[in-house]
């Protein structure tokens, strides 16, 4: 039964496999067998379903029925993509020892754990977006995260209120967030449904600020953080901490490209949080066409990698200081009003590779010589460059890129070093020009004289043994030899040693030949040894110059971004905008950036003035029917303003804006379903941040407030809305409200900065032509039964909507009928807030109620009250009614 004995006994390899897959338990082991990578147990499930391959088992003993699968180890290179790309992490475990020699089991080891947030392939890089890796260290009510792209180097950190965190997050769109373990379940819950990142929990006791500052002083070699200016962080140290500790622990490379913490000062940027974000379709569009139909698309012309990847950033932090944003603005109306200086800069660009990257490459040792060389093509179009900048008038231009440094001596070496069309691989030479080493050029020359007289011998022999076919050749098992056919076997020399007998053929070795033999694959061997390590040389060369190549990068990134705002201006027709730190906002002829670029052929976009001041035009109350334009006039509005503060030239004649430090938006309930919350839930949510968030410098744009609940409920709230932007001091900003309740329009009776607007209609037989234009004062009928006309809606139907409506108007069902409300506006009297009575024409009783709901909703604290309370409130009032 020597069998049953075997079962009882794991394998040493299954031992050792066991033994490596302990210490990584959550990552999804591929351990090197042979010419394959394999994984087993659960992690072999995994693999198959991720990838679609065979599931096997594996006889081992007692672990005769192990689920098994794997791969040939050349397809890691197209697997790993798709493993992170599921979010998985994955460690690769290597034979770091020859199986020929090694004595029982070949020792293997993890040499590196890839995960999406720690990746430098480039099938898995989006070249035009960052990869980013964060950090989350949470204290009481202060939350530090650190923000990381290990494909450039690029390394943030900063400090924030604890409950921007979910803003913060959505700003960098992580790939995986590091957390301590203890925090895990918080944060999945803050992120789910709005961000795709894979959470990696880290032990608790990492997060500690004394050990991650000197694991960061030992990192960056310094003595203190001071030089960064975060030495008086604290939470922001720990999280920086715990990216730098993940990445020396789990991903075994060098981290040379990380020599800059930076901080990130929050309060330059205006803050954006994620409902403006998505609403303004600043960089993804709503219906989740990607960046089809967002601003971005728009205005996006830039040319090279690092550009494009800044550009996102740019679009996403409008800054706050007026001087920084009349600096760029400065620098793009320089770029406007000079087209060969743009045609000039656009083409030494359009020569430049991912300097960012492909340094990152070099320095973690995974480039080939192909991206060195490019490397060095690009850092040479600097000097071009310069040169152009150099000429030209515009001090502001020059002063800003005067610290592009230029790399001479890099260029050179590496011109001088590496071949013009070099392999991919490094092993097996050809990399290095003739002329750049002594001791290469030898070895090659021996091996060159090699061949000619392997040559110089085949013609010997063939003389002096008389046989004309006889040919000298190579193979791996026995090297060179001579190989003569059957036809002439009688006249073989003696001297010829047989090795081995063809068909028709034999193969004979000489003396002479193997001595040259030696020479000839010593020198090949020792070239492609030499080759190799003349190229890590340069590899540490280039190590060298991080610094100066990052900022050569980031220049080259911001004259980018600057020629893609010109190119902008002039291809969308826009204007440069004025800044100043007022509070008003003036826009002549405005323009949506978007939607004027995607109206159907033949249609013109109308353009519209806006203009808003908390003195005196504090609120628009912009009513008009479904589908006139109103909303698209509110985004217009507030995209000009980030536009402006970007830095870009503005869609419209003229711009005037005083800077804004965030901009609120609050869009129509029916377009956030997808999440699943209640609608109105999410509505009053956003409300709320609004209200407990704005400044008097804020834009507040609300667009159809209230649409979620009950007529009377939401034009209860929406009232109340309104009333407490425009009388509590701490807020008074500026505001758009879009609205279809008409009752809105009696604010503009009551409180002097608050002026109606309405988007002109005209009707025309039974049809309603939309005009688009936003005109003064306020519009009275919803054209609602036009608008189910022109979609389409049956004739039939159509028609008995109007009898039904005229009904409704007739008999004043209606809670608003319009015969009173437009005696009112018209006899010009105002009223007091007290007096005015919404429901003025229902029964009495009614009227007590509109009362009591009125005091009621005064009582409400908004600032105070959480969406639950806000529910509960509103459930109360409804009881009143
Ligand atoms: P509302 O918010 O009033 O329901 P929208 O702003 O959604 O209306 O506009 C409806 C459609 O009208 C838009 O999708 C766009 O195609 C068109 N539109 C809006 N504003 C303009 C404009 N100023 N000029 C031309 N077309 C416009």
């Amino acid at each position: 039964k020597g069998k049953k004995k075997n079962e009882n006994k794991t394998t040493p390899l299954m031992e050792q496999y066991l033994r490596i897959k302990a210490d990584y338990k959550d990552v999804l082991l591929l351990y090197r067998m042979g010419d394959f990578y394999e994984t087993f147990y659960e992690d072999a499930k995994i693999l198959s379903r991720t990838l679609g391959i065979a599931l096997t088992k594996r006889a081992h003993g007692k672990t005769a029925d192990v689920p098994l699968a794997g791969f040939p180890y050349h397809a890691l290179d197209n697997y790993l993509p798709k493993l992170l790309n599921a979010g998985l992490r994955v460690a690769i475990c290597e034979q770091v020892e020859d199986p020929k020699t090694a004595k029982g089991v070949v020792k293997r080891e993890v040499v590196e754990i890839a995960s999406p947030g720690v990746t430098l392939s480039d099938k898995l890089l989006d070249s035009r977006s960052n990869n980013y890796l964060v950090a989350v260290h949470l204290e009481e009510d202060i939350c530090g995260i650190a923000v990381a792209d290990v494909s450039t180097g690029s390394f943030l950190v900063a400090e924030f209120p604890a409950q921007n965190l979910l803003e913060q997050l959505i700003r960098y769109q992580p790939r995986e967030i590091l957390v301590a373990a203890s925090r895990l379940d918080a944060l999945q819950t803050l992120i789910a449904n709005h961000l795709n990142a894979l959470l990696t929990k880290r032990e608790d006791w990492l997060f500690d600020r004394n050990y991650m500052y000197e694991l960061l002083l030992q990192h960056f070699k310094t003595h203190s953080l001071k030089g960064f200016g975060v030495e008086d962080m604290q939470a922001g140290i720990i999280a920086a901490g715990v990216v730098i500790h993940y990445l020396q622990e789990n991903y075994k490379t060098r981290l040379e490209h990380f020599i800059h913490l930076q901080r990130v000062n929050l309060s330059r940027y205006m803050v954006l949080d994620e409902s403006t974000r998505r609403n303004l379709e600043i960089s993804e569009s709503i219906s989740g066409g990607g960046v089809r139909n967002t601003l971005l698309h728009f205005i996006d012309f830039t040319i090279t990698p690092m550009g494009a990847r800044l550009f996102k950033q740019w679009i996403q932090q409008p800054l706050l200081d007026m001087e920084e944003i009349n600096h760029r603005l400065d620098i793009v109306s320089e770029l406007v009003g000079d087209a060969p200086l743009r045609e000039q800069l656009a083409a030494e660009l359009k020569q430049i590779f991912d300097t960012e990257r492909l340094l990152g490459k070099i320095v973690t040792n995974r480039a080939n010589a192909r991206d060195v060389l490019n490397l060095g093509q690009s850092l040479k179009q600097i000097v071009p460059i310069k040169a152009i900048i150099d000429q030209t008038t515009c001090d502001t231009l020059k002063a800003h890129f005067q610290s592009f440094q230029i790399l001479d001596s890099l260029t050179e070496k590496i011109d001088r070093a590496i071949v013009e069309n070099p392999p991919i691989t490094l092993q097996e030479g050809g990399i290095i020009r003739a002329g750049y080493h002594a001791e290469l050029d030898e070895l090659r020359a021996i091996s060159e004289q090699g061949k000619d007289w392997l040559l110089a011998y085949q013609q010997r022999e063939r003389e002096r043994t008389g046989i004309s076919t006889l040919k000298v050749n190579y193979n791996k098992v026995f090297g060179y030899y001579i190989e003569v056919t059957n036809v002439h076997k009688d006249k073989i020399p003696p001297e010829y040693v047989r090795k081995q007998t063809l068909v028709n053929a034999e193969r004979f070795i000489t003396q002479e030949l193997k001595e040259w033999e030696d020479k000839i694959l010593g020198a090949e061997e020792k070239i492609n040894e030499l080759e190799y390590r003349l190229f890590q040389e340069i590899r540490e060369e280039v190590g060298r110059y991080v610094e100066p190549i990052q900022l050569n990068s980031r220049l080259i990134a911001e004259l980018d971004c600057f020629l893609s705002l010109a190119q902008a201006a002039i291809e969308n027709n826009y204007v440069r905008p004025e800044i100043d730190d007022s509070r008003a906002l003036e826009i002549r002829e405005g323009r949506h950036p978007v939607v004027e670029k995607t109206l159907p052929p033949g249609e013109d976009f109308i353009a519209n003035d806006a203009y808003l001041d908390p003195d005196s035009e504090q609120i628009w109350i912009i009513t008009g029917p479904n589908m006139a334009g109103k909303s698209t006039f509110l985004r217009q509005v507030g995209l000009i303003v980030l536009m402006a503060q970007i830095g870009s030239y503005v869609p419209a004649a003229k711009a005037r804006i005083g800077i804004v430090d965030r901009i609120f938006t609050r869009v129509g309930a029916s377009d956030n379903l997808a999440s699943g919350e209640s609608t109105f839930l999410v509505e009053m949510n956003e409300t709320a941040n609004i209200l407990n968030n704005a400044t008097p410098r804020s834009l507040i744009l609300l667009d159809e407030i209230g649409r979620g609940t009950s007529t009377f409920d939401g034009l209860s709230i929406a009232w109340a809305v309104a009333e407490y932007i425009y009388r509590e001091p701490r807020l008074r900003c500026k505001t758009l409200f879009a609205t279809h309740y008409h009752e809105l329009t009696e604010l503009a009776l009551l409180y002097p900065r608050i002026k109606n607007y309405n988007v002109a209609v005209e009707e025309w037989k039974d049809q309603v032509i939309f005009l688009r234009k936003i005109v003064p004062g306020g519009s009275d009928n919803s054209y609602g039964i036009y608008v189910a006309q022109m979609a389409g809606l049956p004739a039939p139907l159509i028609a008995r909507a109007k009898e039904i409506l005229t009904n409704l108007e007739a008999n004043e069902l209606s809670p608003t009928t319009r015969k009173p409300r437009l005696a009112m506006r018209r006899s010009g009297r105002t009223y007091d807030a007290n007096q005015l009575s919404l429901f003025d024409d229902r029964e009495k009783e009614e009227k007590e109620t509109g009362k009591k709901v009125k005091q009621e909703l005064k009582k409400v604290d908004i600032n105070n009250l959480t969406p639950l309370q806000a529910l509960q409130k509103l459930d109360e009032l409804k009881k009143l009614i």
